[in-house]
């Protein structure tokens, strides 16, 4: 896939939607005073932004009837007609996200109704994050925080807003396997386990992924392994995917009222390493030690990931 779009394009959608779109402007205005703070977890610093207008999505509700009973909010024809996007190659459109969490914030679905699966989409994503220099590309697997698991989409946002990827670059990885220029590799020194597919070419790069995602369970009544996706271009034209294997969609303790109970629906965002929180009392009270028990119970152990490193064949 070659596209048009670039990262001057895609800011300057930013910028005339900011000012065209009310709501959309002042939900952007709003995250410049937005309450960050810091939580430090071993090797990774997380932020844990206080973002009210991201309610809708935390609380969202994913089930297969809710989603059938509401008109889907990512097909054209339901679209504002204020929202423009930018074509990319007749494939996908280039959207403003207007509930952003990044300074500059993109929504990237589909062009048809059709459902999040990230297979066969590797070549796509990491055409984007070469396109869009200075952005992370990212994936939420149907059951991984994406808000429309019925309308195959990628999100983009600052490259450096997410400490995730800089800790995994420090951290060490261990090899598993490699194709053609693709090197794939296991990093469980971070809270967050992960696996790192660096390539020079694309091609390489998703024939290695379809290998990881052979060796990864499908859970029952799933029909795609849980993961997030983090996708970005790298220094001499290489690029790089980080996937964020997952076993729970939310924690044992999301949800609005008992105690404890705090609305964190985890996403790339999140174990990328910023924290969305839509509500201020889950903002003030929310702990590192909550975010390494949401880690434990949403993403995998050493043994669980190294199981399916052993699977990679
Ligand atoms: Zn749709």
């Amino acid at each position: 896939m070659s596209t048009t779009v670039n990262t001057a394009t895609a800011d300057r959608l930013i910028e005339q939607q900011r000012h065209e779109w009310p709501m959309c402007g002042r939900n952007f205005d709003a995250l410049q005073q937005v309450r960050v703070k810091e939580l430090q977890l071993p090797g990774v610093t997380f932020k844990v932004q206080f973002n009210p207008g991201r309610i809708a999505s935390s609380g969202a509700k994913v089930d297969a009837k809710a989603i059938a009973e509401r008109p889907c909010f990512l097909c054209e024809r339901n679209r504002p007609d204020v929202q423009r996007g930018i074509d990319v190659e007749g494939r996908y459109t280039l959207l403003v996200n207007p509930f952003p969490i990044f300074p500059r914030h993109l929504t990237i679905p589909d062009n048809t109704h059709t459902p999040q699966r990230i297979a066969g989409r590797i070549t796509d994503i990491l055409a984007l994050a070469a396109a869009l220099d200075g952005y992370v590309i990212f994936y939420n697997g149907p059951r991984c925080g994406a808000s429309a698991p019925d309308h195959m989409h990628f999100q983009a946002g600052n490259a450096d807003f997410l400490s995730l990827p800089a800790a995994v670059d420090k951290a060490p990885q261990e090899t598993v396997a490699t194709e053609g220029t693709a090197t794939l590799k296991l990093c469980t020194a971070l809270p967050v386990r992960t696996f790192v597919i660096d390539a020079a070419r694309a091609a390489d790069a998703e024939a290695l992924f379809g290998r990881l995602l052979a060796a990864m369970p499908v859970r029952e009544g799933d029909e795609e392994a849980m993961m997030n996706v983090l996708a970005m271009a790298r220094p001499h034209g290489t690029m790089r995917l980080i996937v964020i294997p997952r076993k729970r969609h939310r924690p044992s303790f999301y949800g609005t009222e008992g105690p404890g109970c705090m609305l964190i629906s985890p996403a790339s965002v999140d174990l990328g390493g910023v924290i969305i929180t839509p509500r201020e009392a889950d903002f003030e009270s929310v702990t590192a030690a909550d975010i390494m028990r949401l880690i434990d119970e949403c993403c995998l152990n050493e043994q669980e990931i190294n199981n399916i490193a052993r699977n990679v064949h």
